[in-house]
């Protein structure tokens, strides 16, 4: 195997899982990464002394890839993340928690006790769960998500503060345009097998501390390379980049990127249409620094809008006290607002929420990340990681087929790719 070195171009959750399988099975590894730093969408940024993400993330316990990579990697999910039984609550208005019970009373459970909706819309929704539960190709064809709920009369407070939150949380992609085919296999792995799976999993410490930093540490202590401020602008034939030869090139770039180095190549230009034709959803995470005693109920909260979807405390997850984090999903108009606008609407959205005034923030930073996901719209194509090119494979959310732009999908998608190259390296 040494010697048969593996360029892996794209230092994201995908590139960084894909570099650490392949550096764990002792395959030599240059990552080359266009930013000062690794982590790609999900990695930590310096504000006001601070070390906070570019954008706020959740994980699941169905997360089942990335938690067994972060682990290879030397990254201990159980320091890093905050695992809570998955609750959604909106003071006052809805609340649902799923207790610490085997699988699957917990959801019979956590459905009988949900407060704020009515003894119909449980029996539907138990109905929904059972029907999610069967298996079986549901949907059939594949329809919006709305659509699909409404087939599956999925209506009242349930749809608007458990589904249409969850399909926004989980696709980015609003309930009107997300594919339902994505979405049941989202909630099947959440909550179909164990009752682990449904868990929200927290970060405690910055992005780039619950994964890069640990996989870049791990890359070079098995002799893997990581070549930062790198913009690979051309893959070239045989394999090689800026006239250096690979055995394998590894493309794990987000779409337009992955899509720029593939046009070129007659026999990845189909492919590289196929992500042209992508469109993207934007995410905002909006920082209100509170005074130190300021805290949440609980490390996350429902925001009702119609700008906010969920505000976090991060002093409970990392310790900056009074620091909350409010995400702002797709689907809003939120992007049409000035930063100061959103802060105010933010922090009095907030305070309704809470249902007590709140003092006004000292300072307040919004993200706005305008392609934070592709758009996961029903009948959507997605790569394959091995393309035409024999030795040139694709890794990255948008190829991880039936999954939406996740962390996971990230990460399974450069795992998968690590395997295929194992496999043909024999
Ligand atoms: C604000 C925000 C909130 C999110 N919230 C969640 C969440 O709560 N839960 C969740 O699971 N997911 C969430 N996501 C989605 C998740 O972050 C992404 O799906 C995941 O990080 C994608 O990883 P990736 O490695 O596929 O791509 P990227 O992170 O985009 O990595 C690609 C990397 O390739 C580099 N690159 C591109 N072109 C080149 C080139 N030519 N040469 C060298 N390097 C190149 C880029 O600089 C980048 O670092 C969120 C995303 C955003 C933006």
């Amino acid at each position: 195997m040494s010697g048969a070195r593996v360029a892996v171009v794209g230092g994201g959750w995908a590139g960084l899982a894909c570099a650490v399988e392949l550096s764990a099975a002792g395959v030599p590894v240059c990552l080359f990464e266009a930013a000062k730093q690794l982590g790609g969408r999900a990695r930590r940024v310096e504000i006001g002394g601070h070390a906070l993400d570019n954008g706020q993330h959740i994980l699941i316990g169905a997360y089942r890839e990335t938690l067994r990579v972060m682990r290879l990697a030397g990254a201990d999910p159980e320091r890093l993340l905050l695992r809570l039984p998955l609750e959604i609550a909106y003071p006052g208005k809805f609340s649902i928690r799923l207790p610490r019970l085997p699988a699957p009373l917990h959801l019979a459970a956590g459905l009988l006790a949900a407060a704020g909706c009515a003894p119909g819309e449980k029996l539907a929704a138990a109905r929904f769960f059972h029907a999610l539960r069967a298996g079986g190709r549901d949907p059939e064809d594949d329809v919006s998500v709305a659509e699909w709920l409404d087939r599956h009369r999925q209506r009242g407070n349930l749809r608007r503060f458990l589904w249409d939150p969850l399909c926004l949380a989980a696709l980015n992609t609003a309930p009107d345009d997300a594919s339902a085919r994505i979405f049941a296999n989202v909630l099947r792995e959440a909550l179909d097998g164990a009752r682990e799976n449904s868990d929200l999993l927290l970060p405690r410490a910055d992005l780039s501390r619950v994964f890069p930093d640990a996989a870049a540490c791990f890359i070079a202590a098995r002799g893997g390379e990581i070549r930062l401020s790198r913009r690979v602008a051309r893959i070239e034939r045989p394999l090689a980049i800026a006239g250096e030869n690979f055995a394998h090139v590894v493309i794990a770039a987000a779409p337009r990127q992955t899509a720029d180095l593939l046009r070129e190549h007659p026999e990845t230009r189909e492919t590289a249409a196929l992500l042209d034709a992508y469109r993207f959803e934007p995410i905002g995470t909006v920082y209100l620094a509170y005074p130190d005693a300021i805290r949440l109920p609980s490390p996350m909260l429902g925001m009702s809008g119609p700008i906010g979807q969920w505000a976090f405390d991060r002093g409970r997850l990392c310790g900056a006290d009074g620091l909350i984090a409010c995400v702002l999903s797709a689907g809003g108009h939120w992007d049409e607002h000035g930063d100061e606008t959103l802060a105010a609407a933010l922090h009095a959205e907030l305070a309704e929420t809470l249902g007590h005034a709140l003092p006004g923030p000292v300072w307040h930073r919004a993200i706005r990340e305008r392609r934070a996901t592709f758009s996961c719209r029903p009948g959507l194509t997605r790569p394959t990681p091995r393309t035409a090119v024999p030795g040139l494979w694709l890794a990255g959310d948008h190829a991880c087929a039936g999954y939406p732009a996740t962390l996971e999908g990230a990460v399974r998608s450069g795992c998968h790719a690590a395997r295929g190259i194992l496999a043909k390296n024999g």
